[in-house]
């Protein structure tokens, strides 16, 4: 598959309500989208690594500039007939994983397209099914928290996530655990503890029957990780810490983790990401899907992937209407009655930004030929 030409956009989509973890509050998502055409077609990937650079070193404006100014020109022109391909031209680049998702997930959109298949199956799936969990922030209140998992708990997922960071940790599980002592539920640290100076707390995690304990260490502390589950008798699973699959190798090498997390973005595409997979299910380790917050296009990437047998943990993939008064899409992400993602055979990723929408939400704009 020749690539004629790129365009990229930076876009900002307003949430319902703002997102807060332990890295501070978005009130819209600030999103990278990679259109490449060629052959004949054009397809979207999108990669959303936050406005600032608080989860990963990469913000929005560092992935627009990085993938316009020094990834595009690499793959615009050339013929990639394989993600393998697309991944190796880029190889010459250092770290960057969401600038290079960016890019990446705009040609497996592309080709899936041009071949006449849903991403789901280009990526290897059979099933077009995606088991989806509840995901919940730091609240205003316990009693708000309580509320939204009575919510989740009605609605019948099959898992709870729930972000803590200091001041919102051992006193909100005691609340909750109290009031919901039965479903699966599993905390986000967000690279907010330390091993040293938090180990009481982490340690008190151990007793609220967690599902898993998510990111608890900064993103390079792979070693603290090791010695935490050394410590703990609660899964450690890897997020921040794990950004392409060499990473995950050292992980498994040195039992820093039992569970992990896979983002298309975090780890440099989709290409990884199956490989990440596929290391999992080789070593017999949980696996799953998390999410950024991204507009629909990057939701249905994530949905995609997630219909992967490996990924046996429920996914963060979430309705539209959770986030967006409007997403950008034709299609909007949604849940049936059994909180599942359901794709269909629409060829590529089935969910395309509508042209008035995108430019209503486009701040910066380039084409690349
Ligand atoms: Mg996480």
């Amino acid at each position: 598959m020749k690539i004629d030409s790129a365009e990229i956009r930076y876009v900002e989509l307003p949430l319902i309500s703002p997102w807060r973890t332990a890295y501070g509050e978005d009130a819209s998502i600030h999103s990278v989208m990679v259109k490449l055409s060629g052959e004949g077609a054009e397809a979207w990937g999108e990669a959303a690594p936050f406005y600032a650079p608080t989860y990963s070193p990469e913000s929005a404006r560092s992935v627009y500039e990085t993938a316009r100014e020094f990834f595009l020109p690499r793959i615009v022109g050339h013929t990639l007939d394989t993600a393998e391909e697309v991944v190796e031209r880029l190889s010459i680049f250092k770290g960057n994983p969401f600038s290079k998702a960016a890019v990446e997930t705009a040609w497996w959109a592309l080709d899936s397209r041009l071949n006449g298949v849903p991403l789901w199956r280009a990526l290897g799936a059979d099933k077009p099914v995606v088991r989806c969990g509840a995901d919940f922030g730091v609240q205003d209140t316990i009693d708000v928290l309580l509320a939204l998992i009575q919510g989740a708990v009605d609605a019948g997922f099959p898992r709870i996530k729930l972000k803590v960071k200091h001041g919102w940790d051992i006193e909100m599980l005691d609340a909750v655990r109290s009031a919901f002592p039965g479903p699966v539920i599993h905390v986000d640290c967000n690279s907010g503890y330390d091993l040293e100076a938090d180990i009481d707390t982490l340690v008190g995690f151990d007793r609220f029957n967690l599902a898993m304990i998510e990111q608890p260490l900064d993103h390079t502390d792979l070693i603290d990780h090791a010695e935490l589950q050394r410590r703990i008798g609660t899964p450690v699973c890897l997020d921040e810490s794990v950004t392409r699959p060499r990473d995950f190798e050292m992980a498994l090498k040195i039992d820093a983790c039992r569970v992990i997390n896979v983002k298309p973005g975090r780890v440099g595409g989709l290409y990884n990401a199956v490989r990440i997979h596929d290391m999992a299910r080789d070593a017999g380790m949980p696996a799953w899907v998390g999410g950024m917050l991204e507009s629909g296009v990057g939701a249905g990437i994530c949905a995609a992937l997630g219909t992967l047998p490996g990924f046996t943990y429920p996914a963060d993939v979430f309705p539209s209407s959770k986030f967006y008064a409007e997403d950008i899409t034709d299609r909007w992400v949604e849940q049936d009655e059994n909180c599942d993602v359901v794709l269909d055979e629409t060829p590529g990723v089935g969910f395309d930004p509508v042209q008035e929408r995108l430019e209503g939400v486009t701040t910066m704009r380039e084409v690349i030929e």
